[in-house]
């Protein structure tokens, strides 16, 4: 087969790059290395997690809060069989989703791994070891990313785990320790804290969630006390795991050089994730690596060896599906001459915890670094009339602005449904909006929006109307 095109890897970059490059007229085929469509994002990642943070949501509000909204049930107790196979259906209906999108834009799919014999030639070989040869005038490599390992805490996948088994596990933790307070630690940490796990965060930095504006990191890690009984152990470097059946020992030095020891029955080790390239015989088509692990691409995204390119995960950047799924837009794009750009500071970032978590644009610490003039504005979801009516007063927008020009330079925010609400800042932001321009635009009555609106007013010669 000859293909204008051919993808490697399926998940957020690999499928939507397949499909805008058919949008373009390219003939194009994708091969996945597993017999589902769809990568990590859906298959283990984003997807999975999302489903049991919001089975588990309505868990702990049942046995929370409903009864604060006068709401009072009997009896109330976790199917987590139930709530797993639900889990496993949302999973399936977007892999059946995707194999639809394939077909509706005749997109070739091969299953089996891919790996170049030569630049121009790719081999899959399936399950079986059955061999096949495909020839293409350009790749696109999406073969995304794997979790990071520590040396010396090796996983068993039983009760040290990743993220990938953290999805699937068949009873409800006693005690949880989690190595790396980032994203997947506080989300699957929230998943078993609201089914009545005791959850302990080990992390290295002072801060948790330590790559987003610092006063996000402070205030979740203030909420998930309170409302979770999370217990956190900052500045701490994890040095071993001693795994005894059902009991799993951590040993960490904490700040003052001393040696403590933690005691779980799951250990979930997420401390990042690394680049996935195995198996892929870059060095057949001469494709050159870049630091820790990743492949190195230019602006376009293409590699060393003209009409490769590589997207996602398994590039520079954040390691998220919609900067993989803008990268491959814009590969695509490139390909048949068009000039499309990615503004990579405004690509947003989301902590699906309760409350939300997103920021966008550069931190207050960014600008400080940076020696930028800029004001700041805030408005507390205590004070919006919605967030009153939810139950949902914790948290705050905080809007980032230059001091000269009011150009919005940043938004952080934690609180309810602040990962849709995110999307207003990125909005403004990419029309390089000022604070006053959202401040000045009318946002419905009562919405958890109104708090982007007011704390644009905030930064706006403090003229905030709520607080
Ligand atoms: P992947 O999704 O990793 O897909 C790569 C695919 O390539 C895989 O299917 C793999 O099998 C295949 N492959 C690899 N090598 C070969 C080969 N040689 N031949 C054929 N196929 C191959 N991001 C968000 O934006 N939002 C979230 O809410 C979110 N939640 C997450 C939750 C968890 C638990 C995890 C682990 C990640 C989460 N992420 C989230 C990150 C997100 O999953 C990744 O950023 C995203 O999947 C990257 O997409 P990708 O296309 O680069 O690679
Ligand atoms: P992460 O980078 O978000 O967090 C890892 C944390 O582990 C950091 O806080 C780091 O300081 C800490 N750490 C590193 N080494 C350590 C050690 N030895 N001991 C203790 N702590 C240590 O990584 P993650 O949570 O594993 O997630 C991996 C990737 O997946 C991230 O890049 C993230 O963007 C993506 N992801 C995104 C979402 C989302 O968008 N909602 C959800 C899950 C995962």
């Amino acid at each position: 087969m000859n293909y204008d095109v051919v993808v490697i890897g399926s998940g957020p970059g690999g499928y939507v790059a397949a499909i805008r490059c058919a949008q373009l007229g390219l003939k194009t085929a994708i091969i996945e290395k597993y017999n589902v469509l769809g990568g990590t994002c859906l298959n283990v990642g984003c997807i999975p997690s999302k489903a049991l943070l919001d089975s588990s949501e309505h868990y702990h509000n049942a046995a929370h809060a409903f009864s604060e909204h006068g709401i009072e049930l009997g009896n109330l107790k976790v199917n987590l069989t139930q709530m797993i196979k639900r889990k496993g259906e949302v999973v399936k209906s977007n892999n059946d989703g995707i194999s639809y999108l394939m077909k509706k834009n005749k997109i070739d799919t091969y299953f089996g791994l891919g790996s170049f014999v030569n630049k121009n030639t790719i081999k899959v070989t399936d399950a079986e070891g059955k061999e096949q040869q495909i020839e293409t005038k350009k790749t696109i490599i999406a073969t995304g990313s794997k979790p990071t390992t520590l040396p010396f805490l090796p996983l068993d996948k039983k009760r040290i785990i990743t993220s990938t088994e953290a999805l699937s596990l068949t009873e409800i933790p006693k005690n949880m320790i989690i190595i790396g307070g980032g994203v997947i630690g506080l989300e699957l940490g929230s998943v078993y804290a609201r089914l009545g796990a005791k959850v302990q965060v080990i992390e290295y930095m002072d801060s948790i969630i330590p790559t987003m504006d610092r006063a996000l990191g402070k205030e979740l890690m203030r909420i998930l006390k309170k409302s979770l009984k999370f217990e956190f152990f900052m500045s701490h470097k994890v040095t071993g795991a001693t795994n005894e059946g059902e009991v799993v020992k951590v040993t960490a030095e904490n700040p003052k050089g001393e040696t403590v020891t933690f005691e779980g029955d799951y250990v979930l080790v997420s401390v990042g994730r690394k680049p996935y390239t195995e198996g892929l015989g870059l060095e057949n088509a001469g494709v050159q690596m870049g630091e820790r692990g990743m492949i190195a691409v230019n602006d376009h995204l293409e590699t060393n060896v003209p009409g490769i390119f590589a997207i996602g995960d398994v590039v520079r950047g954040a390691m998220l599906a919609h900067k993989a799924e803008e990268e491959g837009v814009l590969v695509a794009e490139h390909i048949v001459g068009q000039k499309p750009h990615i503004n990579y500071n405004l690509i947003p970032g989301v902590v699906y915890t309760w409350p939300e978590v997103a920021g966008v644009g550069f931190t207050e610490e960014q600008l400080k670094e940076q020696g930028r003039a800029y004001k700041s504005g805030s408005f507390p979801f205590k004070a919006s009339g919605r967030a009153k009516a939810s139950g949902d007063t914790d948290g705050f927008v905080k809007v980032l602005a230059d001091k000269e020009t009011d150009e919005i330079l940043g938004v952080h925010m934690i609180g309810p449904r602040i990962a849709d609400l995110i999307a207003e800042a990125v909005t403004a932001m990419e029309f390089r909006a000022s604070a006053e321009d959202v401040a000045r635009m009318s946002h419905a009555h009562p919405t958890y929006a109104e708090a982007m609106k007011e704390a644009c007013l905030a930064a706006t010669e403090n003229r905030a109307l709520h607080i």
